[in-house]
Formats: C-alpha cells, sequence, structure tokens
C-alpha cells in the first residue's frame, strides 16, 4: 500500500485528507480545494473533477458530497476529488470563460505552461491530475445561459482498452443519453478528450444548468460515480442502476450568425425533425435576423436560454439516433 500524493498533500492508506492546495500560475495564486480519499485496499486511483466551467453547480455540490461521503477504510484503490478545479471562474461566477484571459479552459488541454493564465492552468492540472489517474470522470452541466437533457460521453481514441474502459464508465454511470466521439479533433482541448489520448479512461457527464442546482441533478450525477465505483470493483454499489444507457449516432450544433436577440421555438428534450423551425434571432426592433431550422430529426439534447445573443454563440444541439 502506497501514500496517494497530490501537489503539497498526502493521504496515507485509509485516510481521508482535505484542504487547499495554493499554485501560483501567471503570477495569481490559485486556492484549489482537494479531497484525497486513499481507500484501505489496492485498486485503481479514480479522479473526478467539478467546475471546470466556473458556472455550473450541481457537479460542484456532487462532488463535495462525493469527497466527504467516500469511506476510506471501503474504498480499493484512490480517489481524487477536485470540486471546484476552475476556483477564479467559480468565483467570478463566469460564463464558459475564465475572466482572467476570457479563454474557455475546457479548450486548452493538455495545456501549456507557457501560454495565457488558462492554458497554464490546464497543463497544471494535466501534469498533476488528470495524467496520474487510472479512471476520470469530469463532471459538467448546462452552464447559466443552457438547459440540456443529461449525458455522458467518451472519446473513442484507437487504444482499445482506454476505449473500452471508458465506454464501462458510460454504460455504469446511470444517464440514459450517451455519445461516443469518433472525431478526435471535434471538440479539441477537452479536459476528457487529453486525458484518453494520454491513456486514461475518461468520461464527460453532464446535469442541470441555467445557474441554479437541484438535489435531483446532484444525485444524478453523484450516484452516477459511485456506480461507476461499483463497476470497477472499487466500492459498495447503490441500489438504484439509474437509467439504461442509450447510444446516440451523434449531435449537431446550430450557431447564431448575428448578435441579436434569441427566441427558440423548442425546449430542451423536445423531438423535432429535420426542417422544423426552431426558433429565431431578432434585433432589438423586431427584425427577424435568422430562422433557425433543424439540421437533423433528433431530440434537443442542450438549449441556450438567453436572451441576449452574439454572433456565433451556440444556439441548441440536437442529437439524432
Ligand atoms: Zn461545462
Amino acid at each position: 500500500m502506497n501514500t496517494l500524493t497530490f501537489a503539497s498533500l498526502t493521504a496515507l492508506p485509509g485516510q481521508r485528507v482535505q484542504d487547499y492546495v495554493n499554485v501560483d500560475i501567471k503570477g495569481i495564486v490559485v486556492r484549489l480545494p482537494v479531497y484525497l480519499i486513499n481507500g484501505s485496499e489496492s485498486g485503481p486511483t479514480l479522479l473526478v473533477s467539478a467546475g471546470i466551467h466556473g458556472g455550473e453547480y450541481p457537479c460542484v455540490e456532487a462532488a463535495t458530497r462525493l469527497g466527504r461521503a467516500i469511506d476510506p477504510d471501503k474504498l480499493r484503490g484512490r480517489l481524487i476529488v477536485l470540486p471546484s478545479a476552475n476556483p477564479i471562474a467559480f468565483k467570478a461566477r463566469s460564463i464558459y470563460v475564465t475572466p482572467v484571459d476570457g479563454l474557455n479552459l475546457n479548450r486548452q488541454f493538455p495545456g501549456d505552461p507557457t501560454g495565457t493564465f488558462t492554458q497554464a492552468w490546464a497543463a497544471w492540472l494535466f501534469q498533476n491530475a488528470l495524467s496520474k489517474a487510472d479512471l476520470y470522470i469530469d463532471m459538467h452541466g448546462g452552464d447559466m445561459i443552457e438547459a440540456l437533457v443529461p449525458f455522458v460521453s467518451f472519446n473513442i481514441t484507437g487504444n482499445e482498452e482506454v476505449d473500452a474502459k471508458a465506454r464501462q464508465m458510460a454504460e455504469a454511470y446511470g444517464i440514459r443519453a450517451m455519445l461516443v466521439k469518433r472525431d478526435a479533433g471535434g471538440l479539441a482541448g477537452t479536459t476528457y478528450a487529453a486525458a484518453a489520448r494520454a491513456g486514461v479512461a475518461a468520461l464527460l457527464t453532464e446535469a442541470g444548468g441555467q445557474g441554479v442546482w437541484t438535489e435531483e441533478e446532484v444525485d444524478i450525477l453523484q450516484d452516477g460515480v459511485r456506480r461507476v465505483m461499483a463497476r470497477f470493483d472499487m466500492y459498495e454499489n447503490i441500489a438504484d442502476a439509474g437509467e439504461a444507457a442509450v447510444e446516440l449516432g451523434g449531435w449537431e450544433w446550430l450557431r447564431s450568425e448575428h448578435e441579436g436577440l434569441f427566441y427558440p421555438a423548442v425546449a430542451v428534450g423536445e423531438m423535432v425533425t429535420e426542417g422544423q423551425a426552431v426558433g429565431h434571432i431578432a434585433d432589438i426592433f423586431g427584425n427577424v435576423l435568422q430562422e433557425a431550422h433543424a439540421p437533423v430529426s433528433g431530440e434537443v439534447l442542450f438549449l441556450v436560454t438567453s436572451l441576449a445573443i452574439n454572433d456565433g454563440d451556440p444556439l441548441m444541439a440536437i442529437a439524432y439516433e
């Protein structure tokens, strides 16, 4: 049995350690909260992160509850929980980006220590956390201006062992909608794509949104982690198996081509048919600038709920079978 070390923190076998790690990134001190739970028996190292985007709250609450609840005496392996992995964005209640440099942290991985603040923070997280895990779950949700249907996603890397483990995690999680990403460049720079390319079985999970958090959404996310831990024989299972995973064929994103006001004509979770009018963008005087039509038939998986919209912003994603 070995000690579990993370930056300046160390947990002995059978021990839980919870504290802040202070990291100087480009002259800014990041105060990163960390839970280390070192099991009394050997097993995989699972990393769970939340709050990569600062305005996604159910995942942050789910992660803190896991960090406090998992009993090291019953754990086989190691659990590292980063409940607020982008503390500066969390404090600022920032949508999508980190305010220091306006970059989306979840587009910067594996990061660049010589880059801007967000690029260097991604590099620190990748080197100290993501690359050191056997299994990785990055929990998100809709941002403050997004509603979504809960979903899980993983990347196909070509490493069959890693890909098979990621699929096992996705299928165990208990969320119905499962997106399998086969174009590695599709969302370049995400946590779970970068980790998967480095040989870490990695899963993205999403629940909640619109700047609020509910017990139901917190439970969807924390129960899923417990089911994955049970699937890999790290911890006792919970009684409720959750929803059976259904693999989707893919998703199409609609984007704004104008700055203006967004009027969706559909609700999140609604089924739409190809060509259906799903919303429009108008200027402040009511002149229609853009009609949005469904590019495919499927389910509205996420929807931007902000009246204010910028040129190039996502409007919604439609998932198809
Ligand atoms: Zn997010």
